[in-house]
């Protein structure tokens, strides 16, 4: 008999890894809808209420805020290529594998990058940033939300006013916070922010908001040189994402779609509720974690709800263990990278990801499996504290 190939091939995987998570039932049969031109007027109402969600979940009045054509990678070198000019000076933040790749996205823009470097899994003193920024003349201050190479989440509330008093704008990495932390666009004083589709908002990968400031507006408009990339020329895509709705390229028409519906359960569902559930499932899953012996890698009060980093107990051999939870349970977690490799689980917990259900489902088939491999535990004692969390 010829094998078959369906759409259940590959195989019906839970994803909690660093992203992409599982996308919501609803999310992918938005995706189905029938499409229509770019220039057709019910696409326009579908671009409104995208436009109207997106303020909602970054909680900002922004008027140039919309979702640009790519994954977050997108997000962040629209950010960087409208902002940044020829040797303009950029402090850059960093503490992980994100911070990172900012850097060489500025520098290939003719940026000069000036970084502040923090040791993995630990976050930005926003003071480190004020003395930069007072020997500097740095045009951007640029920083991770969501570490999702570490697991750590920098706080925000102070670099915006810190940023601004020394004539900077913020630029801000949300994608793997969007959605399941909050993000105050207005009140923390970011300029700049961009997030992806397929991290808190359970969306499949694509698509990435994107959100500029009046100030950050000003900054692309007085710029002395065209913008380095075309296709993320946000003083073009704007203008398509306008009421002119000039063509600039195709928009991926189902992705606007899917992230359409996406944006609409974060709104049904409420934004505090939402962060509510991340935060009380990430909590079940550290108690789980605990009472198994397994050790968190970021400190208490700066871990993210989404992505969980926990150190691979000493013995314990990371990428087996990671290829039998995906080989006989379906579940992908993550691995380290970087100095990491072979040292953390990353666990995502993000958006439609974040469950209950995931979190004992995980921490079941974990038992399982180091106590098969020969790791010693007390029998169902991760189960039973992620429980105990549940049932406060
Ligand atoms: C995933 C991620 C990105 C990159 O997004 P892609 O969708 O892989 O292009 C950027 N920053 C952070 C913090 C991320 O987690």
């Amino acid at each position: 008999m010829a094998k078959s190939y369906s759409e259940l091939s590959p195989s019906i995987r839970t994803l909690m890894g660093p992203g992409p998570s599982s996308a919501h039932p609803r999310v992918l049969r938005a995706m189905t809808t029938p499409l229509v031109g770019y220039l057709d007027p019910d696409f326009f109402k579908v671009m409104e209420e995208v436009k109207e969600l997106l303020r909602y979940v970054l909680q900002t009045t922004n008027e140039l805020t919309i979702p640009v054509s790519g994954t977050g990678s997108a997000g962040m070198e629209t950010c960087i290529s409208n902002l940044v000019e020829t040797d303009d000076e950029v402090l850059v933040c960093v503490n992980g594998y994100f911070g990172e790749r900012m850097c060489e996205i500025v520098e290939r823009y003719g940026g000069k990058v000036r970084r502040i470097e923090t040791p993995w899994g630990k976050v930005t003193e926003p003071t480190l940033i004020d003395e930069a920024l007072k020997s500097s003349r740095a045009k951007v201050v640029a920083l991770v939300h969501a570490e999702t190479s570490t697991g750590a989440r920098q706080p925000l509330e102070e670099i915006g006013k810190i940023a601004h008093k020394n004539g900077a704008l913020l630029l801000v990495d949300a994608v793997t916070s969007l959605g399941g932390h909050p993000v105050k666009a207005d009140e923390w004083g970011i300029d700049a922010c961009y997030s992806g589709s397929q991290k808190c908002l359970s969306c499949p990968p694509g698509i990435s908001p994107v959100s500029f400031s009046k100030r950050a507006v000003e900054a692309v408009d007085s710029r002395k040189t065209k913008i380095g990339n075309w296709y993320l020329d946000m003083s073009l895509v704007a203008k398509y994402w306008s009421d002119e709705h000039t063509y600039h390229h195709t928009p991926p028409t189902s992705m606007i779609y899917a992230l359409r519906e996406a944006l609409r359960l974060v709104q049904e569902e409420g934004l505090e509720a939402r962060f509510k559930r991340h935060e009380l499932n990430h909590r079940a899953l550290v108690a789980g974690l605990d009472a198994m012996g397994i050790k968190m890698f970021v400190e208490e009060g700066s871990r993210l709800w989404s992505l969980n980093a926990a150190c691979v107990p000493e013995g314990v051999d990371d990428a087996r263990v990671r290829g039998r939870l995906l080989n006989e349970f379906n579940i992908e977690i993550g691995g380290g990278f970087g100095a990491l490799k072979g040292k953390v689980w990353r666990i995502g917990l993000m958006g439609y990801s974040s469950s209950k259900n995931n979190v004992l489902m995980f921490l079941g088939a974990l038992e399982n499996v180091l106590t098969s491999e020969g790791y010693s535990l007390k029998p169902g004692a991760g189960v039973g504290a992620a429980n105990s969390t549940y049932n406060e």
